[in-house]
């Protein structure tokens, strides 16, 4: 598969995958934030579907800097500017290694450090990062799309125990404890879609 047919192909599914879930990514979001996170999402991913032919034309790294800035400037939340400067950041990192379980280790570490950076956050705050994070040590110990899969599923069910710090849920202070994160669940349904892709190579 070719550097093009993989993005195209991660587009492709990513906005499928988000549409049919942006209800229940909405639900999650009216428990603990404004209910928005599902429209968020949506937008964000069908503007980088229409995008898709320009963005697939390009080198990789600078394929993954232009979706990040398309989800920058289209989603209106704290998630589109999160997830947009963690793809800008892995475009930047992004080599002529193979796409491998280990190169996408790498590239996740940049994504989660620069989602870090924006949002001021950790992992324990009960966001997108306690997804990810447990998704790239997975990784880096060696493990593959079924380890990927597996550690975003735990970590996304992590978030229901934790108390929010970070984003609108903090706000909830200890009434944020017993609901999942919202950037949590749209990250693991990333993670399966990637995970997709990287199988049917
Ligand atoms: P908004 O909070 O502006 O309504 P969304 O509903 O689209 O934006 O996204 C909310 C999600 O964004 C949260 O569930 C959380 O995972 C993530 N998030 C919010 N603030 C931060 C932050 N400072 N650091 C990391 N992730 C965050
Ligand atoms: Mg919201």
């Amino acid at each position: 598969m070719t550097d093009a047919d993989l993005i195209a192909a991660m587009i492709a599914r990513a906005e499928a995958a988000i549409a049919a879930h942006a209800e229940e990514l909405t639900a999650l979001d009216q428990a603990v934030g404004d209910g928005d996170h599902g429209l968020n999402m949506a937008r964000g991913f069908k503007a980088l579907a229409e995008a898709a032919p320009e963005i697939v034309a390009l080198p990789f790294g600078a394929a993954l800097q232009k979706a990040g800035m398309t989800l920058v400037m289209k989603v209106g939340g704290a998630s589109g500017p999160l997830y947009g400067s963690a793809l800008m950041a892995m475009g930047k990192a992004a080599t002529n290694a193979p796409r491998d379980a280990a190169s996408a280790a790498a590239l996740l570490a940049a994504g989660i450090a620069a989602i870090k950076a924006r949002g001021k956050s950790d992992v324990g705050a009960k966001t997108m990062l306690d997804a990810l994070a447990p998704v790239e040590a997975a990784l880096a110990a060696g493990g593959g799309a079924a380890e990927a899969r597996a550690a975003a599923a735990a970590g996304l069910e992590a978030t229901r125990a934790m108390r929010a710090t970070k984003g609108r849920a903090a706000f909830l202070g200890e009434r944020s404890i017993g609901h999942l994160d919202p950037g949590a669940r749209s990250s693991a349904l990333l993670v399966d879609v990637v995970c997709d892709v990287a199988e049917g190579l």
